[in-house]
């Protein structure tokens, strides 16, 4: 099943108008029957119960802060036989451990978190696609400033896409679609409506409607368009909703279950 644990971008926003979708930062979670892969740990994260019985893998997209400030706030209260697998294809093992620590410490934060917690287990990213061989895992390099890496998972023959945060460009169309054709689920970022993509130039998100011409250009069966604005509200997406012909696309919802 797929769970969405977080749509929103940028900054969480839990006022009564954004709250039918959902107020927290980004987080998605893939779990198969020997999986549990978390898709970054924006303040979604806070909700996922981590499993016992999968063998956990965590995938940050980049460093932004709307995608690693629920890291810390997970209440961990499962026992883990096996520590859980921290990587990311944006960063090495090593920077990417400095990154977090840096972050979850003083003067951000009041404990050395990644140290006191002790359960993740950093690794190249190279080396989680190797080892963990029945997963089909592939990279993406997005377009974002500073790049961001989008995934591509294939489990129990179930393929899972997370592109998040992307600024789309014609340039990228042949390699996206390679990268997402015949998916169940792939998630867009759709930050922006057109209107405001042109004030909105190089802050590294796409639009909408871009994510509506894209998902009629795969094969897939859940086209989920995520990272909603901060201010977009509940109302609005409604609306565009209710414009869109392809079923198949829809507005990500927070806590939404996708099952197989
Ligand atoms: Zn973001
Ligand atoms: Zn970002």
């Amino acid at each position: 099943m797929i769970i969405n644990h977080g749509v929103r971008g940028s900054i969480p926003n839990p006022s009564y108008q954004t709250l039918g979708y959902g107020g927290n930062t980004p987080c998605v979670e893939f779990k198969t029957k020997k999986y549990q892969l978390i898709f970054d740990c924006g303040s979604g994260f806070s909700k996922v119960k981590l499993s016992d019985k999968h063998q956990i893998i965590i995938f940050i997209s980049h460093f932004h802060h709307d995608h690693i400030q629920g890291l810390a706030f997970n209440s961990y209260d499962s026992g883990f036989n096996k520590k859980i697998i921290l990587t990311s294809a944006h960063s090495n093992k090593k920077d990417t451990y400095k990154i977090l620590s840096d972050y979850y410490d003083n003067p951000y934060f009041p404990v050395n978190f990644i140290k006191l917690i002790n359960k993740f287990d950093f690794l190249e990213f190279k080396d989680v696609v190797s080892k963990f061989n029945d997963l089909e895992i592939s990279s993406i390099e997005l377009n974002h400033p500073g790049k961001s890496s989008g995934y591509s998972i294939v489990s129990d023959q179930i393929k899972f896409c997370y592109l998040l945060d992307n600024e789309y460009e014609d340039s990228q169309e042949n390699e996206l679609v390679k990268f997402c054709d015949n998916s169940d689920t792939v998630i867009w970022d759709g930050m922006y409506l057109e209107s405001e993509l042109s004030s909105k130039k190089g802050w590294g998100h796409s639009s909408v409607e871009q994510g509506i011409d894209f998902a009629n250009k795969i094969n897939v069966k859940n086209f989920l368009i995520s990272h909603h604005s901060p201010l977009r509200q509940d109302k609005e997406i409604k609306k565009i909703q209710g414009n869109i012909i392809n079923k198949k696309i829809k507005f990500a919802s927070e806590n939404e279950v996708i099952n197989f």
